[in-house]
């Protein structure tokens, strides 16, 4: 296991709903790659509520004075809304957050604080108040095996049974020393620790803070802060920071949040300096690929360098809305936590053996692929123009095996996208891809989605089979139309050819149901997916029917990656989710993005022509390019993309909710805005 980082929140940072999505979105992207625990506070929460009863807030040196009634409101809002708010979050953003406090198997055993001797050096009581002097980490530790974030409130018990208010700094300290290899970061409302004129201490040892506290400069919460940061520091930690919690979850990671170092000694100082110090030399990317990389893709001028649900930072820390997704793959946003454990896991067991071998995760990717889609068997690959060749191949290979073999060709459609490999480059539509790279595979022939009538005498007994996008994603987000689909029917089902749906851009849930073909009403014999069913690990399946799978055989088709167990663990947490709640996400959040984009083309009616699509995918038709329109909206924080010249294409992440939609729009329609001449 990776050292644990326990994460201490002032509750001045989890007021509202907003401070604790951020909030959420940072944990989200900590707790992918490493075991998380948050200990929190309640803070002014705790001060408004004693106000309301009419009980006077009292604190000394940052220690809250807790009578009787002040431990009633304490643990009310602790134990009640404040941690459950937290984890609600938390568990919003996917991370699988548990609510405990201290009390819970004994975890913050505390001893009660009767007599504390306050800075001022009187000797103060300060009522149920308890110092965890036998934190049990063993809870902790159990949760945090299974992948669980222990989300943990300041509160303890005494060996007689007794609730005790434990101070959330102290909480974390005791914590952190108990739960081995742990590192500590105490967030709060301030850039660490200040000096006498305000400005943030860089790194304090433990004479520095025995000086700040006696000559006056610390006061109040830090005061407490520092007093167990510096038991903590002699019972072992060699490191806490005290970092500036507002600053968390936007720009700043809790690596580089701007704050205090607290170290034991001032001769390990120069090694925190150094750690500290240390960057990676700054490569100039773009120039590096410019010498090294084929020039294949003409890129935006943006390095991403990590992401966190549904936003990607940049390599300056500049945050984006992603409705880029990578073209439809990332489908589970980024950095999904319950994805990050699974290939982190699955890493350390088993990547790949090669389909020379069984391994215990391909059959049981294909049983529920073959649920999901009511088609018999998969064939998996790695990535769409592999599915969709393979499809091509498959639908030749039935025909052949029935010994017709004559019956090679293919119908292909207009404003098609199938891929750039031979076979799935020869049945797409746009000379631009295609024109270079001539001869390809003969025997296509391009219908025209806008003549469905035409079809019926392109598919004959020569046809092998008719290969279709349910949504036309690359042409231009173009759905296809109801006469369409019913011509299409018509003609396979008098030909005799197969039909392929090619739903690598809108299969995988995109739509709301697991295949689109179903839903407009086509049925198809063999069935292309990619993209959003590996969530970013690159996984493609051909799917095939009944009717076509006993014609290939053993060694017709095959591929050394193709269903490894890395890319079969990434497939099924991606249907485990898909299933778990997604599907339905998106129909909801589709309803609000298809209403809140008909409302942005009624304001734009000049510059936007059409709003198309379903689910998660929709296309905006724009009157001109759409490419500046796509350059502003980057400028802004927001990713989108254009498809075919003039189309503004939306295909958010799976876990994208209304929020996420209304602040696209206004990013968007801000690119808008600036973009009309
Ligand atoms: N088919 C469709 C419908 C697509 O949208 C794409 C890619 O955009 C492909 C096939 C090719 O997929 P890949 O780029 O993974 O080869």
């Amino acid at each position: 296991m990776t050292d644990p980082l326990v994460l201490k929140l002032g509750g001045e940072l989890l007021e509202s709903l907003a401070d604790r999505q951020r909030i959420a979105v940072l944990a989200a992207s900590v707790a992918a790659t490493r075991p998380l625990i948050i200990v929190h506070g309640g803070g002014r929460a705790i001060d408004a509520e004693l106000t309301e009863r009419g009980i006077a807030p009292r604190k000394v040196d940052g220690l809250r004075v807790t009578d009787a009634a002040t431990l009633d409101v304490v643990v009310s809002v602790l134990a009640g809304a404040s941690n459950t708010e937290l984890v609600a979050a938390l568990v919003g953003q996917g991370v699988p957050a548990v609510g405990l406090t201290g009390v819970d198997a004994g975890l913050g055993r505390a001893v009660r604080v009767q007599n504390h001797r306050s800075t001022s050096g009187s000797v103060v009581d300060l009522g149920f108040v308890g110092d965890p002097v036998e934190a049990d980490p063993a809870l902790v530790e159990l949760l945090l095996s299974r992948g669980y974030v222990p989300v943990i409130a300041g509160l303890g018990v005494d060996r007689d049974g007794a609730l005790l208010n434990v101070n959330a700094d102290v909480m974390a300290c005791r914590i952190a020393s108990s739960v081995a290899g742990s590192e500590l970061v105490i967030a709060g409302a301030t850039p660490g620790v200040l000096d006498a004129q305000g400005k943030s201490i860089p790194v304090l040892d433990l004479a520095g803070i025995d000086d700040l506290i006696s000559n006056g400069t610390a006061t109040a919460g830090m005061v407490a802060k520092l007093s167990s940061c510096r038991t903590a520091l002699e019972q072992g930690l060699s490191i806490i920071r005290l970092v500036d919690g507002r600053t968390l979850g936007g720009p700043h990671g809790v690596d580089d949040a701007p704050g205090t170092t607290l170290v034991a000694t001032l001769e390990t100082t120069e090694g925190v300096h150094k750690k500290m110090m240390t960057t990676t030399p700054t490569t100039d990317v773009p120039t590096l690929e410019s010498q090294h990389v084929l020039q294949t893709y003409r890129r935006l001028p943006v390095v991403f360098e990590r992401g966190a649900g549904m936003r990607l930072f940049d390599d300056h820390g500049r945050a984006y809305l992603d409705f880029v997704s990578g073209i439809g793959v990332a489908s589970l946003g980024h950095a999904h936590p319950a994805l990050a454990r699974a290939l982190a896991d699955q890493a350390a067991t088993l990547v790949h053996t090669s389909n020379l071998y069984f391994h215990p995760l391909q059959g049981e990717l294909a049983a529920r692929l073959s649920a999901l889609t009511g088609l018999e068997r998969a064939f998996f690959c790695n990535s769409g123009t592999e599915a969709n060749e393979a499809c091509l191949k498959f639908a030749r290979r039935y025909w052949h095996a029935r010994g017709e073999t004559a019956r090679t060709k293919f119908v292909a459609f207009t404003h098609s996208f199938h891929g750039r490999t031979m076979g799935a480059l020869s049945v797409t539509w746009d000379e631009h891809y295609r024109g270079p790279f001539a001869p390809l595979v003969p025997g296509v022939t391009f219908a025209s989605t806008d003549a469905p009538d035409a079809l019926d005498a392109l598919v004959d007994d020569s046809t092998a089979a008719v290969i279709v996008e349910p949504i036309q994603g690359e042409g231009g987000v173009r759905p296809l139309s109801a006469a369409l689909v019913r011509a299409i029917t018509t003609a396979c089902t008098r030909s005799g050819a197969l039909l392929i749906a090619d739903e690598v851009q809108s299969g995988s849930g995109r739509t709301g149901t697991f295949l689109h073909s179903p839903t407009i009403g086509l049925r198809p014999d063999l069935v292309a997916l990619g993209k959003a069913l590996g969530a970013g690990v690159p996984v493609g399946a051909a799917m095939v029917s009944a009717r076509v799978a006993p014609a290939v055989a053993a060694g017709d088709h095959g591929t050394t990656y193709g269903g490894n167990l890395l890319a079969c663990r990434a497939a099924l947490v991606f249907l485990d989710a898909l299933e778990g709640g997604l599907l339905e996400n998106i129909t909801r959040v589709s309803a609000f993005l298809f209403d809140r984009l008909r409302d942005l083309q009624a304001r734009h009616a000049d510059r936007i022509v059409e709003v198309r699509g379903a689910g998660l995918i929709a296309g905006l038709e724009c009157k001109d390019d759409a490419a500046p329109i796509v350059t502003a909206a980057l400028e802004r924080g927001l990713l989108v993309n254009r498809t075919a010249t003039r189309v503004i294409r939306l295909l958010p992440p799976y876990i994208a909710t209304e929020r996420d939609v209304d602040e696209a729009i206004a990013l968007l329609e801000e690119a808008i805005r600036h973009t009309s001449t």
